[in-house]
């Protein structure tokens, strides 16, 4: 018989290496799947300087070492693979991976989200130089400095109002006429001295040299091509969580997408938590995606003690 697990926890980001710490520290049978580096999107952090604590700021790529390690010490198993399928079986989970099959009593998806990108020239070459997809994260080391704003939903109208608090030179642009984000969110970015929001305008290509230093922009009305000049630009046009190989478990999902979960970050599937920015939730940060994984790792053990018939009433 295959070994069994207590928690199988898929992805090695802040939110999985939380859990992974929580439950292997209380005595769960742990391990984590992860198909690529530990890290997560805390890999493309630089200076990480908001996570509580953390005074000297450290690289993302620090503190995921520094995750993997104390989830290791604890007792923490991982596993480099693809999880393809979940299935549910008589009291656990069978995971089906690249290197076979795993099984579990409860599973946590930890797989994160991946920021949509606008694929245009230099976009991907100035990540990290100018080009951000989160503005809590990059927006403090812009403090004054001229900002595009790209993006017309909920997080781009959020962002920017975040950003106008950092800087009054902010310019948003969106490809249609009006904002698709809701109604007071929009009227409170058009009425902010701080934005200059244009419509019907898209971003061609984002030049510089060792960091941003201009736009190519277009008005789809006028077909006007120009360049103007930016210190950053933060791209906010929606993301997709990674869920693909939990499509044939019929496991509730928020509009965009995103898995729902109860306080204990149960999904609608007992036994399956779901944690970090795969979660439907308001707030994606390192922080929240450990509180996460924390509280998952608990509800795991209190669901596993139900299963045994060992819990505490
Ligand atoms: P979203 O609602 O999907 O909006 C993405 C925006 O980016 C849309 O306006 C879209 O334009 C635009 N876009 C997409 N691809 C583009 C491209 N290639 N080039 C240029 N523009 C592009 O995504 P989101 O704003 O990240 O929000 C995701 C979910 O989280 C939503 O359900 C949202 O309500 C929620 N959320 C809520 C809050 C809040 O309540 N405060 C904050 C953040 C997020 P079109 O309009 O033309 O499609």
């Amino acid at each position: 018989m295959a070994e069994r697990y207590d928690l199988a926890i898929i992805g090695a980001g802040a939110a999985g290496l939380a859990a992974a710490q929580y439950g292997a520290r209380a005595n769960l049978k742990t391990l984590v799947i992860e198909e690529m580096a530990h890290g997560g999107q805390a890999l493309l952090i630089d200076t990480l300087e908001n996570y509580p604590g953390i005074v000297e700021p450290i690289s993302g790529y620090d503190l995921a070492e520094r995750m993997r390690a104390q989830a290791e010490n604890f007792g923490a198993q991982f596993l480099a693979a693809s999880v393809h399928a979940v299935k549910k079986a008589e009291g656990y989970f069978v995971l089906e991976t690249s290197e076979g099959a795993v099984e579990s009593l409860t599973v946590v998806v930890a797989t994160g989200a991946q920021h949509r990108h606008l694929e245009i020239p230099g976009e991907d070459a100035f990540i990290g130089k100018g080009v951000s997809y989160c503005a809590t994260c990059d927006g403090p080391f812009f403090k004054g400095r001229k900002m595009l704003v790209v993006g017309g939903g909920d997080a781009a109208c959020d962002e920017a109002m975040y950003l106008s608090k950092l800087t009054s030179q902010i310019v948003m642009i969106h490809r249609r006429d009006r904002f698709r984000a809701q109604k007071a969110l929009a009227a409170r970015v058009l009425a902010n001295p701080s934005i200059e929001v244009r419509f019907n305008t898209v971003a061609r290509e984002i030049r510089g040299d060792s960091k941003v230093r201009s736009v190519v922009l277009e008005n789809l009305q006028t077909h006007e091509i120009y360049e103007e000049p930016f210190d950053a630009v933060f791209v906010f046009i929606g993301s997709n969580p990674r869920i693909d190989f939990l499509k044939d478990t019929g496991i509730a999902l928020d509009e965009a997408g995103y898995i729902i979960t109860d306080c204990t970050m149960q999904s609608s599937i007992p036994g399956l938590f779901a944690v970090g920015d795969v979660r439907a939730t308001p707030f994606r940060q390192i922080v929240t995606a450990a509180a996460d994984g924390a509280i998952a790792a608990h509800a795991a053990s209190m669901y596993i003690d139900e299963l045994k018939g060992q819990a505490y009433h």
